[in-house]
């Protein structure tokens, strides 16, 4: 019998974990899963982020010492930036006008409101999200530039947090060796070549879990749900967050196939397993490695381009959570402050959802905590605070799983775009799925 695809597992271990869960909450053993199951994931999550750090280092680095000229670079750098800000703009925009047409806000009745404020508003959450977007909004407008500068690599190197101040190193590193003698730089860059052959290896032996964690993600987010009534009321919303975000997805695999020529579905083929994990985990940097991986190997997209764009583009471009976060902003208005609804405000929103996401951290829920930035700036009153964010926590975690999909797209699709315009795309060196997990 043929082997069932990686692949084929991963979506079946996803959709066990989700019956697995259902069955455990009718049962009222949330603990057995929170205790025995949700583990499982957590393992698995974590040795995706372990090898993150040594995987940007050494492909970056890798990536611009093999680029032989630094105007190549400048090149791409500029290309990949603007093409980011394009599509972030796009995706709030593309928010914006699906609630303004299908107001959810006007479905949901009073009586929810009061549940939900009940429920939430005095919340640990709401309280510790408040205070997170507080301490980012009190830095000044040019911290986040100060914040991407390491003064030490190790300890960016050991912060999953700095992960763009790691990126800065390996630039800084990668470009030093291209202006030394070839000579003086090899004995570094054959270290590097082989740390990155070592760590993408590791990549598909932790995939080979991934049908196993991902049931347990699952089983742990189903668990963990709200009641289906809250769930019900919020459903027009979470609609337009989900029709929005698909959308979305459309765009760029309309883009990709006008300009590589590669077919739409070929395209979603080869990145799916990166969408699933993005979906499973909603992390797009505990993702990083696997599109990395599939972009590079499976797509054909040059290491010099995909260890730029991808992990600056997990970092930074954030469409689907910037598409979210402006539904978001205009259901909460439409539900709790009707008189804020004006076209400036939509022209607020669309700026600092743009800068929001380029400041959200890729990890679940970051999404949430810059939502607040986002509503402060247009003058959301301040004591109604914990009540918006009460009436989106319930559906906020399958929320945050979807946007994660679109962000991780998003990233391979744009490292397309680039990888093209600069002649940086080939046919893939790995041309099967399975390929690279059978010769593990
Ligand atoms: N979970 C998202 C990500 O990692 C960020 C967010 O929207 O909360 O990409």
């Amino acid at each position: 019998m043929k082997k069932l695809a990686l692949h084929w597992k991963i979506i079946i271990g996803m959709v066990l974990g989700i019956i697995y869960g259902l069955i455990m909450l009718s049962l009222n053993a949330e603990w057995f899963v929170r205790d025995w199951v949700e583990p499982f994931g957590g393992i698995f999550v974590k040795m995706l982020k372990l090898i993150a750090v040594p995987l940007i280092l050494a492909s970056l680095i890798k990536g611009i010492s093999d680029l032989k000229d630094i105007s190549k670079f400048k090149k791409m750098g500029l290309r990949t930036i603007i093409i980011y800000v394009l599509t972030t703009v796009m995706a709030i925009t593309i928010g914006l006008v699906l609630v303004n047409t299908i107001k959810p806000g006007n479905g949901v009745t009073q009586e929810t409101v009061e549940t939900l404020k009940d429920k939430y508003s005095n919340s640990d959450k709401a309280t510790t999200i408040i205070s997170n977007a507080k301490a980012q909004k009190e830095s000044g407008p040019l911290q986040f530039i100060v914040d991407m500068v390491p003064d030490n690599a190790v300890y960016a190197m050991s912060n999953n947090k700095l992960m763009l101040q790691v990126i800065f190193f390996s630039i800084l590193l990668g470009i030093c060796m291209l202006l030394i003698p070839e000579k003086d730089a090899k004995p570094l860059k054959d270290f590097f070549d082989s740390l990155n052959e070592v760590v993408l290896k590791m990549v598909d032996l932790i995939m080979l879990s991934a049908p196993v964690a991902v049931f347990a993600l699952l089983a742990t987010v189903v668990v963990s749900a709200d009641d289906p009534d809250i769930l019900l009321a919020l459903l027009k919303y979470t609609g337009v967050v989900v029709l929005g975000l698909a959308l979305m997805i459309c765009f760029y695999v309309t883009v990709v196939s006008i300009y590589t020529k590669r077919s739409p579905l070929w395209f979603l083929n080869k990145i799916s397993p990166a969408q699933l994990l993005a979906f499973s985990t909603s992390s797009s940097a505990a993702t990083l490695p696997v599109t990395m991986e599939r972009v590079e190997e499976h797509i054909g997209v040059d290491k010099e381009v995909t260890s730029f764009v991808l992990p600056v583009g997990a970092t930074i471009n954030m469409d689907g959570t910037s598409l979210y976060q402006g539904v978001a902003a205009v259901f909460i208005m439409q539900v709790l402050w009707p008189e804020g609804l004006l076209f400036s405000n939509q022209l607020i929103i669309i700026v600092t959802a743009l800068l929001a996401s380029i400041g959200s951290a890729a990890v679940p829920g970051a999404g949430m905590v810059m939502l607040v930035i986002v509503l402060e700036a247009i003058g959301f009153p301040s004591d109604i605070l914990p009540i918006a964010l009460a009436l989106i926590f319930a559906v906020d975690r399958p929320l945050d799983m979807c946007r994660t999909v679109v962000n991780v797209t998003g990233d391979a699709a744009v490292s397309m775009i680039v990888a093209k315009s600069l002649g940086k795309l080939h046919d893939p060196k790995v041309k099967n799925w399975d390929d690279n997990y059978d010769a593990v």
